[in-house]
């Protein structure tokens, strides 16, 4: 189906014409009335323009129904339309199209929302049936159209919303259903009937009866093996733990189910896989300003590593424009291993320095103004700790130079794991600017 437009009023180049329009989705078809010209037209006349209350409660109806349809029919997404008096949206499946497109056209011009009743009554499903307490088989071309597993993927999503368990299976041609309500659940609504209003528990009183319907072996794991169960019991005990992760992210369950942290997580531990589209030859990579932009990407997601770890605000390279020269040698050294860059040291040059013999709240010495390299950042990926790799890295950037490791440069403040490294490296001493 084409996009296609229907116009209300006599005159359709008239921008306050009001129109219908028909926009067809994969999965359904957006039938929406434009009253935008038309509101505008009639508040600057002083007129008002707003929907009738019927009209409303009339279109949520439909929309309610309609949403409803189209999840069991299969579509998978969500919806969203703007309210308000301007815009009235109803996705509906193709075949109430027409009927939709006659039903918003009645209302807006004769105010007769009978249409839409019509329409709505033809798309509601029978949920409730559906979720009624006892054991059931739920036949399909019976009891439901759709096919067998996404029923029961619809029939699940109303159960939770209206708090119930649905111990349910599908088969090739049925769905077996057991909804329960959870005790929990229960004292919930009991609690805070202001907040479940209209709601009545069909479900803990009810009794099986003798001829319900015995559910056959249909698969499934949980079939039955908490029958007679005994409750779990609880204990408080509190104990006293971080809810902060070691790469720099909470520990808190979040919206997401942790996904994000998992991902996040797993690169701090073993390292930013290496794209498959760069040539890496050797294990180091020494990426300047003026490398491929995917090189810089890739520094760039290395660099959120020890940002996240150490909680800075600036993350240690932002080099991601045009490929541009810096006058201090901006330079990045990704150190690869078993097909993940492990190891990053940030540098760049510099000749504002002061020494330092590394002893704990000593004063550091006279300035020195020779051109050094200086670290800005070392970082290493947590399952490669404590194995040599930093100071390997600063070993490079000092040969890289053409100076002895001594000559290099450490930015300050220096971190507790950076002074270890330093007094491994150069036990006499160091640069610090
Ligand atoms: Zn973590």
């Amino acid at each position: 189906m084409s996009e296609r437009t229907v116009h209300l009023d006599a005159d359709p180049r008239d921008w306050r014409c009001r129109k219908i329009r028909v926009r067809p989705h994969r999965w359904y078809a957006a039938v929406e009335l434009d009253r935008d010209g038309y509101v505008d037209a009639a508040s600057s006349g002083g007129r008002a323009a707003d929907l009738p209350a019927l009209f409303t409660d009339a279109v949520e109806k439909v929309q309610a129904a309609a949403v409803d349809r189209l999840w069991y029919d299969g579509y998978p997404g969500d919806f969203s339309w703007s309210s308000g008096s301007r815009w009235v949206t109803l996705p509906v499946p193709y075949t109430e199209v027409d009927a939709s497109v006659e039903a918003l056209r009645v209302a807006e011009l004769d105010h007769d929302y009978s249409g839409l009743a019509a329409l709505a009554d033809r798309l509601a499903l029978p949920v409730d049936d559906w979720l009624a307490p006892g054991e059931r088989e739920l036949v399909r071309g019976v009891d439901f159209h759709s096919s067998p597993g996404v029923f029961l993927r619809f029939l699940r999503g109303k159960a939770r919303r209206s708090g119930l368990r649905l111990n349910g299976r599908a088969t090739a041609g049925s769905v077996w259903v057991r909804p329960t309500l959870p005790p929990a659940q229960r004292q919930l609504r009991e609690m805070f009937p202001e907040q479940y209003s209209g709601w009545v528990d069909r479900w803990s009183g009810h009794v099986e009866s003798d001829d319900a319907p015995y559910r056959p072996w249909v698969g499934g794991r949980d079939q039955n093996l908490s029958h007679r169960a005994a409750p779990v019991r609880f204990r408080t005990l509190q104990p006293s733990v971080s809810s902060d992760c070691q790469c720099g992210k909470s520990l808190k369950e979040d919206w997401d189910g942790g996904r994000e942290h998992a991902d996040h997580h797993a690169r701090w531990a073993f390292g930013v896989r290496v794209p498959k589209n760069l040539d890496w030859l050797g294990d180091l990579a020494v990426v300047t300003t003026q490398s491929p932009i995917a090189w810089r990407r890739l520094v760039y997601k290395v660099a959120k590593m020890p940002q996240r770890e150490n909680h800075y605000d600036f993350r240690s390279w932002s080099h991601l424009g045009e490929p541009e020269k810096t006058e201090d040698n901006v330079r990045a050294y990704l150190l690869k291993a078993n097909g993940y860059v492990i190891g990053y040291l940030a540098a760049h040059d510099t000749d504002h320095h002061r020494p330092w013999d590394l002893v704990d709240e000593s004063q550091f010495g006279e300035a020195d103004d020779t051109l050094r390299p200086r670290i800005d950042l070392v970082w290493v990926a947590d399952a490669y700790r404590r194995q040599g790799v930093g100071a390997m890295l600063v070993q490079a950037l000092a040969d890289d130079f053409g100076a002895p490791v001594a000559d290099v440069s450490w930015s300050t403040p220096i971190s507790r794991s950076g002074q270890q490294l330093a007094r491994k490296l150069s036990p006499d001493g160091i640069w610090v600017s």
